[in-house]
């Protein structure tokens, strides 16, 4: 072999996911893994047996169509019209992917060449990075800050410029849980107009709002025809495993993110896409269920950590809650995570990861509360040793 290193200069220094090698470090230390955003409960015990009737019934055993199945592009238009009065046809407006992670995948491989400029919300979505090297394009942070991460838009307008092909949103923001407002997005909309950007909104949170409601910003004047729209069962159905993910845009948008699409997977899921075109249907009980679950989890961990000793900052979606360690006398996030399964027996994720500007997170770490309210409650009450151990360090 030459001395070439062997991965490519475009995904240099994207080495492991966090995820994977904070959920190892879990599985090692046997420690309680609140890094990796999973649930421990299973979605709808009626949208899992849909599943097994689907293998069972021999739906989707063999390659389903390119786009999706009928069924589940269909019941992804009619949610799209049911939460949001947004009308997307379902031959030509909507696609299903292998998760939201292909569709972010697709879309940027789909709409971006070599040299251009994405701006994206930091703390980012790690896939982001990724996918946006893969396309030879560039990011452009605009960081998010503590405590509120409100986004700067004099700032966004002073980053757009001739090379600015695409803004990425990501609305409730992981890890933050920040949520943009409507006078936000309008701000965010008006900006994509008038320098006729893309714009590429991941909303895989978009039933976990607890103060406001989602507002996709495909419904804003001039963003039909410039939005691709993203979202997940993930999530939603708390199925992870699953992978089934969609993509709404106009047909331009959906035929050229298709193209690129086709060549990653093809298609994926067959059986579970029948479950997920059912999941979508659920009544309206479901989703505030889930939701004021979700809500009840957050504070029951916010509280835990706040009377351990961390800053928190409130989400309003999400199921991610930020904090800041500065209170118990450590700076380092990275170095914190690392060592926490072996201090007390819990997994957490360094937000310092998801920066460029890895100064602007250095202090921040992310806790997951889609867990059961027991494992919530053990992983908080294990937590509240860390400031005693502080003290027994500088004792
Ligand atoms: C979990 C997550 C995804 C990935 O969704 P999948 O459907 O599992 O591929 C994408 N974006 C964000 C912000 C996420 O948190």
């Amino acid at each position: 072999m030459s001395g070439r290193p062997l991965l490519n200069r475009r995904l240099n220094g994207l080495g492991t996911t966090i995820f994977a090698e904070m959920s190892a470090l879990a599985t090692a230390t046997g420690a309680i893994n609140l890094g990796q955003g999973f649930p421990d409960t299973d979605g709808p015990e009626s949208v899992r047996e849909a599943a097994v009737r689907a293998l069972r019934e021999g739906h989707g055993n063999q390659y389903p169509p390119g786009p999706g199945i009928p069924e589940l592009r269909a019941a992804i238009s009619d949610h799209q019209r049911r939460f949001y009065d947004l009308s997307f046809d379902p031959d030509t407006d909507v696609l299903v992917t292998a998760g939201a992670t292909e569709a972010i995948a697709a879309t940027m491989l789909a709409l971006l060449e070599p040299g251009d400029e994405v701006i994206a919300f930091e703390p980012f979505y790690d896939s982001y990075a990724a996918c946006i090297a893969m396309a030879g394009a560039k990011r452009v942070p605009l960081t998010l800050r503590a405590p509120s991460f409100r986004p700067d838009l004099d700032e966004l307008r002073a980053l757009i410029n001739p090379r600015t092909r695409l803004l990425l949103l990501n609305t409730p923001h992981n890890p933050t849980g920040m949520v943009l407002t409507s006078d936000e997005q309008s701000a965010i909309a008006a900006l994509a107009v008038e320098h006729d950007l893309l714009v590429v909104t991941d909303e895989v949170y978009e039933h976990l709002v607890y103060e406001g409601v989602h507002r996709p910003i495909a419904a804003l004047p001039g963003m039909r025809e410039r939005t691709v729209s993203i979202s997940s069962a993930g999530k939603t159905f708390s199925f992870t495993g699953w992978k089934v993910g969609w993509v709404t845009a106009d047909g331009p948008l959906i035929a050229a993110v298709r193209t690129a699409k086709q060549y990653l997977t093809y298609v994926s899921a067959g059986p579970f896409q029948y479950a997920v075109a059912e999941a979508l249907r659920l009544p309206d009980t479901y989703f505030d269920n889930f939701r004021t679950d979700h809500r009840r989890k957050r504070d029951l961990l916010g509280d835990g950590l706040r009377a351990a000793g961390f800053e928190v900052y409130q989400p309003q979606g999400t199921y991610f809650i930020t904090t800041d360690i500065t209170p118990l006398g450590e700076k380092d996030a990275y170095a914190f995570c690392r060592a926490l399964p072996e201090r007390c027996g819990v997994v957490a994720v360094p937000n310092s990861v998801f920066y460029d500007n890895p100064e602007a997170g250095r202090s921040q770490v992310r806790f997951t509360f889609c867990k059961r309210e027991d494992v919530l409650a053990e992983a908080t009450s294990r937590l509240q040793h860390l400031a005693s151990s502080t003290r027994d360090l500088e004792a």
